[in-house]
């Protein structure tokens, strides 16, 4: 099979998954990995495992690359005459919702029906004073499905998803646009890793995984932590890219560095041996920092067992947490690059070196 990055990328832009029902996404990864892997399992917890088995004597050493596949969205509260009262699942501004294509995770006779719609707003002039002026509160957003209030009754109950329905867009300039770049993009750069390792010769086995529940708190990298029990992980999420209103914060510049954190989650020398890697390979990693805590999966691998140690990637993204996301494909595959160079070059008694000093 020859991987290209672009349309399985593309192809994992255009289904749903969101946090806890990451089905939909995990089937679209699943038989990418099963070509590229010795071995696929999924964990208790929804998240997807692909076993690579290294070429060193055993017991070998293991190292586990976690990027989490799941998607924020919306969930159904209420039923107001067939439209739709929503809440948040994982961190959505409501602001950016009127307006947006959505999809309505309903059923029918225990199949899923998959309703277009969309999120809309009663206008300005009819609303409440506190509806008027400035972004509407999320109490005033509704879905509509265009269909009758009793045929809602009917396909739609209470705690079913609603997705984003944004279709991908190939930008000019290496760009992609699309919802959920955060974090299929990591997904994407992991597969790509993967590909590479498969034509390289590595002595360590090494587990991707596509976790679960990030959006929602890290359940699905607790869970594989333990199921896998790795001597090292490389956590790959996505990070803020340079835009406008980013203000003075550390911000990198989408297409030109993928990063490497430094903070409480990141061991020391994990984070040195990884610039070594990507300084040998004149592979771009700025710094990024992260003073108490990443907000990513790195906690909770970290906290694992006895407390794994993990080295974190990032990849610059525009629109964070928006339906259009936007990341540069070089970033994409130049974070795969810099983790097979470093997986294929793991000797057998790394883990001597990795020290907390
Ligand atoms: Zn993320």
């Amino acid at each position: 099979m020859t991987f290209e990055i672009l349309p399985f990328l593309k192809s994992m832009l255009s289904v749903a998954g969101l946090s806890g029902y990451e089905a939909s996404i995990r089937d679209v990864i699943t038989p990418v990995w099963q070509e590229l892997s010795d071995q696929t399992w999924v964990s208790s917890h929804g998240s997807l495992h692909a076993m690579c088995y290294g070429e060193g004597a055993e017991p070998r050493p293991k190292v586990m690359i976690a990027a989490h596949m799941d998607a924020i969205g919306l969930m159904v509260t209420g039923i107001e005459d067939g439209f739709l009262r929503i809440t948040q699942v994982g961190g959505v501004d409501p602001r950016i919702l009127p307006g947006q294509f959505v999809t309505v995770h309903g059923s029918q006779s225990g199949q899923t029906v998959e309703l277009p719609g969309m999120v809309v707003m009663p206008p300005a002039h009819l609303l409440p004073k506190d509806g008027q002026k400035g972004p509407l509160p999320q109490k005033y957003l509704l879905v509509d499905t265009g269909l009758r209030a009793e045929e809602v009754e009917k396909l739609v109950r209470v705690g079913d998803v609603i997705s984003f329905a944004t279709e991908p867009r190939e930008l000019s300039g290496d760009t992609l646009s699309g919802h959920t770049l955060d974090n299929r993009a990591s997904v994407a750069a992991t597969t790509f890793a993967l590909d590479m390792l498969s034509r390289r010769k590595h002595l360590w086995d090494v587990i991707a995984v596509a976790t679960s529940q990030e959006e929602v708190g890290g359940i699905g990298a607790m869970g594989s932590s333990f199921d896998i029990m790795p001597d090292f992980a490389i956590v790959i999420d996505v990070t803020f890219a340079k835009g406008p209103g980013g203000g003075d914060a550390v911000l990198f510049d989408m297409g030109k560095t993928i990063t490497n954190t430094w903070g409480s989650c990141d061991h020391p020398a994990l984070y040195e041996a990884m610039k070594a890697t990507a300084d040998e390979y004149e592979i771009p990693l700025a710094r990024d920092f992260a003073p108490s805590g990443s907000g990513t999966d790195a906690y909770d691998v970290q906290i694992a067992q006895a407390g794994i140690p993990v080295v974190e990637l990032g990849i610059p993204l525009r629109y964070m947490h928006t339906p259009v996301e936007v990341v540069s494909i070089k970033d994409v595959k130049r974070a795969g690059r810099l983790m097979a160079e470093f997986i294929s070059n793991l000797p057998l008694d790394f883990m001597n070196t990795v020290r907390w000093e």
